[in-house]
């Protein structure tokens, strides 16, 4: 044949089928690992993740395959699209590679060859070899010149890059050295299309085929025994991510970032939280075993970057450790003994450290849900251990007695309106929106002074809206974010309750916290109601001409992006659209800003506890 093409397994006697021999090897080490992993995945409770299968592989094919979180950080970026697509296209030019084997061994019909042939061999092959080598040197780069502090720098870190490199040159090598003895001699014009190794071919193409004939076979071999050792490496490195963090990825939460689920049958339950393995659910230690190490959660932590000792990527590790330390007992059915997870390893200092921002999510590249797991591992601290700082003891007491974290008369919650004419929905059940002005604008002075504002716009533009009043109680957010499951299902389950009696159906709300539980978390308890931020029906009133804004403010102004209300419901551009159209506004932006907005300190009931770390 004169075409161009490649024969199969050249130079390479009957030898060669030991190659399939060490492929099933190594894949039975992974799949013994990956079998391993899934019975302790099995120790955790049970979470329905199986749902919207369609939206699931919109998630895969965002995060996993395309990686859109990479791009915020550029050398990230590189390092892991020319790894990933890298090696990704090299797998796909082996299967190829194989699969004609296979196909002319049985039909005698060759598919890569001609032009076919030259296009696998430059767009697949040598494509991917050069995107891996670019991925791989820049790694090494990054991890010893550039030097970021989030990453760790381990053996087991270097001798995968360098395993990953190795196989790499060594590819090329091959590649090289065949082309020598074949391509060179007899058609040079299709060695271009190897262009990852044509120089080397080159230089090679000197030597004489019996010193090039021993140097391939050995060449092919050493490649391989690397692969497939590579390959076998998954099973005992982080290279083990490869398949944990599709998983994860896959089975991400689909609800709003913020929202937490309920301790189920909390009146019966014998044990609260999470502490040990089986506590957590199948989810919690997937999400354990997907961790890259990579330290973007920490690098992003308000709480870490205030001088705090929480770090999250710890609180995750903590958990795998733990995995690793009692999964196989409890797997024989033994009860392990030794540290606990909570108190021992992950010290209570670190979990009240937490602000529940979300900041350690929207980094994580594979959506490793940390929030719901310090939240559990509180909710063992509040009800299993009773371990609870003072204030907030303080503020569950506050909680219970009053329905505010202050201690304030329930009686007084609209005194803040006495003066203003608005009419509670008792008066007014008809009212278009029930405003829920929430704890801190009903008793906090500078957040009286919000409502107050809020109530002459609304008043201005005719809206229909009424409050509670002293019927309202907090929502349960700080109870729920500190560990108190139990408090916040009894607040939320009376407020439930109010808003149902009175057929709510659209709530206004200023507050992110109380935007965030009474859009997504009532649910849980039967409130299904249509939620606005002031934000959202401020731009609205303004663009149909109900708020005619005439006089001009002057003044340049930021908007600082509150959690619950940006990372966690994805509310960015209404508040945005509400500043820019106030006349004679200039908006400027933070250096952090929207989904990298910095923590105001207060949620995760933070706002209530006295700064004594950091
Ligand atoms: S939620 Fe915020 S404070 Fe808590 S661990 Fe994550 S980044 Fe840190
Ligand atoms: S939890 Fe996510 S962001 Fe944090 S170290 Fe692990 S993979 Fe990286």
């Amino acid at each position: 044949m004169d075409l161009p093409h490649k024969e199969s397994f050249f130079n390479i006697g009957p030898e060669r089928y030991l190659n399939y021999l060490f492929a099933l090897i190594a894949l039975a080490f992974v799949a013994y690992h990956v079998y391993r992993r899934y019975c302790i995945w099995r120790l955790g409770k049970a979470e329905a993740r199986f749902d919207h299968l369609p939206q699931r592989v919109g998630l895969l094919l965002r995060y996993a395959l395309a990686q859109l979180k990479m791009p915020r950080d550029p050398w990230a970026a590189v390092v892991h699209y020319g790894i990933f697509w890298g090696y990704l296209l090299l797998f796909v030019a082996t299967v190829l590679d194989g699969t004609t084997y296979w196909l002319k061994f049985f039909t005698g019909y060759e598919v890569l060859v001609g032009p076919t042939y030259l296009l696998y061999k430059a767009l697949i092959g040598n494509l991917g070899g050069t995107l891996a080598l670019i991925g791989l040197l820049a790694a090494f780069y990054w991890r010893l010149v550039v030097r970021p502090n989030r990453l760790r720098y381990q053996t087991e870190d270097w001798v995968i890059l360098g395993l990953l490199l190795f196989n790499v040159v060594n590819g090329f090598e091959l590649q090289a050295v065949r082309l020598a003895l074949t391509d060179l001699r007899s058609h040079p014009e299709w060695a271009y299309w190897a262009y990852g190794s044509y120089p080397l071919a080159l230089l090679l193409s000197g030597l004489p085929e019996s010193a090039l004939r021993p140097l391939h076979w050995a060449s092919w071999w050493v490649h391989v025994l690397a692969s497939q050792f590579t390959i076998a490496f998954i099973a005992y490195s982080k290279l083990e991510h490869i398949l944990f963090g599709p998983l994860n990825i896959f089975f991400r939460s689909l609800e709003p970032r913020g929202t937490l689920k309920p301790i189920p049958d909390i009146e019966t339950a014998e044990t609260y939280g999470a502490n040990r393995v089986p506590d957590f659910t199948w989810k919690q230690l997937l999400d354990a075993d997907a961790c890259i190490k990579c330290g973007r959660c920490t690098a992003n932590c308000p709480a870490n970057l205030t001088g705090k000792p929480l770090s999250p990527k710890k609180i995750i590790l903590d958990l795998r450790a733990e995995m690793d330390r009692t999964g196989p007992l409890y797997l024989q059915g033994r009860r392990p003994d030794g540290p606990s997870l909570v108190g021992d390893i992950t010290t209570d200092d670190e979990l009240w450290d937490c602000l529940t921002c979300g900041a350690c999510m929207e980094a994580c590249p594979m959506e490793i849900e940390h929030v719901p797991t310090i939240v559990d591992e509180r909710r063992y601290l509040v009800l299993n251990e009773g371990r609870v700082p003072r204030d907030v003891v303080t503020l569950f007491n506050n909680l219970e007695r009053s329905g505010n974290p202050w201690g304030y008369p329930p009686t007084t919650r609209a005194d803040w309106a006495s003066d203003l004419g608005i009419k509670t929905v008792a008066e007014d059940p008809g009212a278009e929106y029930l405003w829920w002005v929430g704890c801190a604008g009903s008793y906090d002075e500078r957040n009286i002074r919000v409502s107050r504002a809020l109530a002459r716009v609304l008043q201005a533009a005719g809206v229909r809206f009424a409050i509670l009043g002293p019927e309202e109680t907090c929502n349960g957010d700080p109870a729920r974010r500190a560990g108190h499951e139990y408090l916040y299902q009894i607040l939320a389950q009376q407020n439930v309750e109010t808003l149902n009696r009175y057929g709510v159906r659209k709530i206004l709300t200023a507050c992110p916290h109380c935007f965030n539980t009474l859009k997504n978390e009532y649910r849980h308890f039967g409130g299904f109601y249509d939620v606005v931020h002031h934000s959202q029906l401020i731009v609205r009133l303004v663009e149909s001409g109900r708020i005619r804004l005439g006089r001009p403010v002057g003044r340049r102004l930021t908007y600082h992006d509150p959690c619950y209300l940006g990372r966690h419901n994805g509310v960015y551009d209404p508040p945005r659209a509400a500043l820019s159209r106030l006349p004679g506004t200039q908006l400027a932006e933070m250096g952090l800003h929207r989904h990298r907005a910095f923590c105001c300190g207060g949620g995760g009931a933070r706002v209530f506890m006295t700064e004594t770390r950091g």
